[in-house]
């Protein structure tokens, strides 16, 4: 099988909107690369007494619109090709929703379900140092991803302070609410999956009651994704994560779901429902899919099976262009993960702005900009793909790539 490439898959993208709009070649060409890829190999004193080194990457795809942004994750199946195609990722989603952020991204090769908190702890302060250099409130600023969460950010920001020997909130965010973090972050990204989610509903006149929902994936976004569907009256039918697959016709209580999470980690362990295969509830008649787990997981081999009419990525990548071209001619609509995700990168941004000030808001004025920015962003996609009878995607991609584009209109390229 041809190895495939994250980063092509995204490269893919932008190429194609680029065509629709006729981007100059030059700033193609600068949209392809990264600006900056730093990979570091470190030794980790394990809590059996071994070294183990363990490689990381931090990317910081382009700058122009300000400081770099996004997340980092610890899976075994990261590398340089994927953090890539996130920052590239995160640099779009950024221009998007009109954040005064650049994109970046980073990761560690390791499997947190086998490594004790102590040895999270050290992996995670040791690969802060190596990645210093390029670190900081005005110069990249990382956050929660894959298999990281608001602790993994305290210790992050904890030495980085440490290190430059003042304490320094704005250089993480996603961080705990007694360290700066912002209200409402934890469960931003899965209100954004929710918020894109009954918009789309809302312009095809569909309602949210009732509604057949599956979810791919039941971490921080998955699962309050699910949760904010649920409330509005959504039947959550099938969810899975990597252990299991659960279905229930009747719909699933996903606070009781929540709460095992919580205390057993899989949902393997909850007793209610029927487990399937993990990889069967993408391919159940539902209404809607929300694929909230890794990259490339709706691709040329297993679009034709998937059953629903629309698809709103909670995750970075799931679907492939082939993919999308397969679901394009099914009539499904796709709200994409630049747009579909955001909600966690713009509360991110609030909470910077929140730690630069040193004055912190209430929840209520967190979800109130929260909601606003992406009704209005969703609109404005929703107009141009009408407009120019493209995919949501291609014509996120064309907001996006627009902005970046006017800053190099009036910034030129240094020298
Ligand atoms: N990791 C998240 C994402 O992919 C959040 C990034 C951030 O808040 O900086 O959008």
């Amino acid at each position: 099988m041809k190895k495939f490439s994250i980063a092509e898959m995204a490269r893919r993208q932008v190429e194609k909107a680029a065509k629709m709009m006729n981007l100059s070649d030059h700033l193609l060409k600068i949209f392809m690369c990264p600006k900056r890829v730093l990979r570091v190999t470190f030794p980790v004193q394990m809590d059996d007494g071994t070294i183990q080194c363990f490689t990381g990457y931090r990317c910081q795809y382009n700058d122009a619109r300000g400081p770099t942004k996004g997340g980092v994750r610890y899976h075994p199946d990261v590398t340089e090709d994927e953090v890539i195609a996130l920052a590239a990722w995160m640099t779009w989603k950024c221009a998007l929703v009109d954040l005064p952020y650049g994109g970046a991204k980073g990761g560690v090769i390791c499997d947190p379900m086998r490594l004790s908190e102590r040895e999270l702890e050290k992996i995670t302060r040791r690969y802060t140092t190596e990645i210093m250099p390029i670190l900081g409130p005005q110069i990249d600023i990382p956050a929660p991803d894959v298999f990281t969460t608001s602790k993994t950010m305290a210790w992050m920001m904890d030495t980085f302070s440490m290190m430059t020997g003042h304490t320094e909130p704005a250089v993480v965010t996603g961080k705990p609410e007694v360290l700066g973090g912002s209200k409402g972050r934890k469960e931003a990204t899965g209100r954004g999956v929710f918020i894109n989610t009954r918009e789309l509903y809302r312009k095809l006149g569909k309602s949210l009651k009732g509604t057949k929902v599956l979810v791919q994936g039941f971490g921080n976004v998955g699962s309050y994704a699910a949760y904010f569907l649920a409330k509005e009256g959504a039947k959550i039918i099938g969810v899975s994560d990597s252990s299991t697959g659960i279905i229930d016709e009747n719909g699933l209580d996903v606070e009781d779901m929540m709460a095992c999470i919580e205390k057993y980690k899989l949902l393997e362990a909850y007793e209610k429902g029927t487990k399937v295969p993990r990889d069967e509830i993408l391919y159940k008649e539902a209404d809607l899919l929300i694929p909230a787990a890794l990259e490339n997981q709706i691709h040329e081999d297993n679009a034709d099976r998937i059953k629903v009419w629309a698809i709103v990525e909670g995750a970075n990548g799931p679907t492939t262009p082939e993919a999308d071209e397969i679901l394009e001619r099914k009539g499904v609509y796709i709200v994409p993960d630049i747009l579909a995700n955001s909600g966690g990168v713009i509360v991110s941004h609030f909470e910077w702005v929140q730690a630069l000030s040193g004055l912190y808001w209430e929840e209520k004025e967190v979800n109130e900009r929260l909601e606003n920015k992406l009704v209005k962003t969703f609109n404005e996609v929703w107009e141009i793909s009408k407009k120019m009878n493209v995919s949501l995607r291609i014509a996120a991609y064309m907001v996006a790539l627009n902005r970046v584009a006017e800053v190099y209109k009036y910034r030129g390229i240094f020298p």
